[in-house]
């Protein structure tokens, strides 16, 4: 019998020094929270407009070096949103990878476009540029204005939507050289990816678009919300427009120039956010910590500890390991769990689930290598 799981459980409890459950990813309030909170109803402000939704667009922006951020109900809201911006409309294709969270698929779904699923690239377990390129390059042509389109159907190729898996960054600068060569908008899930660098450069700010999230389960969390980074700043103004509804600025008269969401994060989340961001650096040391001792724990067995690729500084949102096989994991997960110890397979790959099924796709090798093996670890970011 494999021992492995059975150690792991004690290294995790000794780690968060606890005997009690040990959750995947538990948010933490050790900062402003409550009094932030007790401010924005003291104020009445908690909606969509208030000082601590401004603030923490600041905060972000600061922190990213993004160009704009636009503060919004939750990470699937933002992805929606950029990829409106991006000109995806009915019938367009979007490439994207089929190892994600399905919010990724959702976003492109709710615009009536269709995913193209391509293999993940093995280091960072996100979009792989050189599968992306060999896709293009049989399935893809350029118009006579330039657009790209699906050869065999015509459908109109708008975007590249990678995901930094687990906060693990994807090969942007390829991934930004086949935008270019094929005419397409690169728009980043940074939902994962709070405080991880491609080169020195924050996650989300390469790409024209960028969502991050603040679900519960997430780097920090606002309750629920999201963010949309923009590269220029025009797409900035209008992103803010159309995620309030449209609306022209006016004392008091109603006039909308477009159909816009009601997608603005209200005062309240934010202000959760303000407090959060002010502990962000110690969470993402903490993080890095705990990264290591898992490192270690892991060097002398063969589960491979899922490190940041080369190129990369990682936020290590959720530690992953890859088991030797499909058996070895569902021990390690029926172990770990059975002993109040959470740990998780890494989500089923989208062209699995019955809405993204009939979606066009490459060879998808590595996606389901990944998917037979990976076993997310308890990652909260206090030890
Ligand atoms: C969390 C997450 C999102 C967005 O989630 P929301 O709950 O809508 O904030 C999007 N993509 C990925 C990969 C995620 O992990």
């Amino acid at each position: 019998m494999n021992k492995m799981p059975t150690q792991l459980v004690k290294f995790v409890r000794d780690l968060y020094a606890t005997q009690e459950f040990i959750p995947l990813h538990a948010p933490t309030f050790a900062g402003n929270e409550q009094a932030y909170l007790a401010e924005t109803i003291t104020s009445t402000f908690v909606s969509s407009v208030g000082k601590f939704v401004d603030e923490f667009e600041q905060k972000i922006q600061i922190f990213t070096q993004a160009n704009r951020a636009i503060a919004t109900v939750n990470g699937t809201a933002a992805l929606h949103t950029a990829l409106h911006l991006a000109d995806v409309k009915a019938g367009d294709l979007v490439i994207t990878q089929a190892l994600t969270f399905v919010a990724t698929c959702n976003a492109i779904h709710h615009l009536g476009a269709k995913p193209i699923f391509i293999d993940i690239a093995p280091d960072s377990f996100g979009l792989c540029p050189q599968a992306t390129a060999s896709w293009l390059a049989v399935h893809a042509m350029l118009d006579t204005d330039g657009n790209c389109r699906h050869k065999p159907t015509g459908a109109a190729i708008k975007a590249i939507l990678p995901m930094h898996t687990f906060g693990h960054p994807v090969q942007l600068d390829e991934l930004l050289t086949l935008c270019q060569e094929w005419n397409l908008t690169l728009i980043e899930d940074a939902a994962e990816s709070l405080g991880s660098f491609y080169k020195g450069q924050h996650t989300g700010t390469l790409g024209r678009f960028a969502a991050l999230s603040f679900n519960g389960n997430k780097v920090i969390t606002t309750g629920g919300g999201g963010m949309l980074l923009c590269r220029e700043v025009a797409d900035g103004i209008r992103a803010k427009h159309i995620t309030t509804t449209a609306k022209a600025p006016h004392a008091y008269e109603f006039y909308h120039d477009e159909a816009g969401f009601n997608y603005r994060m209200p005062n309240l989340n934010a202000a959760l956010g303000c407090a959060q961001m002010e502990q962000l650096e110690s969470m993402l040391a903490n993080k890095r910590k705990i990264a290591e001792n898992y490192q270690s724990f892991f060097a002398a067995t063969d589960y491979q500890f899922v490190k940041e690729p080369d190129y990369a500084h990682s936020n290590y949102w959720l530690n992953a390991i890859v088991c030797p096989d499909l058996a070895s994991r569902n021990q390690l997960l029926e172990t770990t769990n059975a002993q109040g110890v959470m740990t998780r397979p890494v989500w089923q790959l989208m062209h699995r689930l019955p809405m993204f099924a009939d979606a066009l796709r490459g060879d998808l090798t590595h996606s389901e290598w990944a998917e037979a093996r990976l076993v997310n670890l308890p990652s909260s970011p206090v030890i």
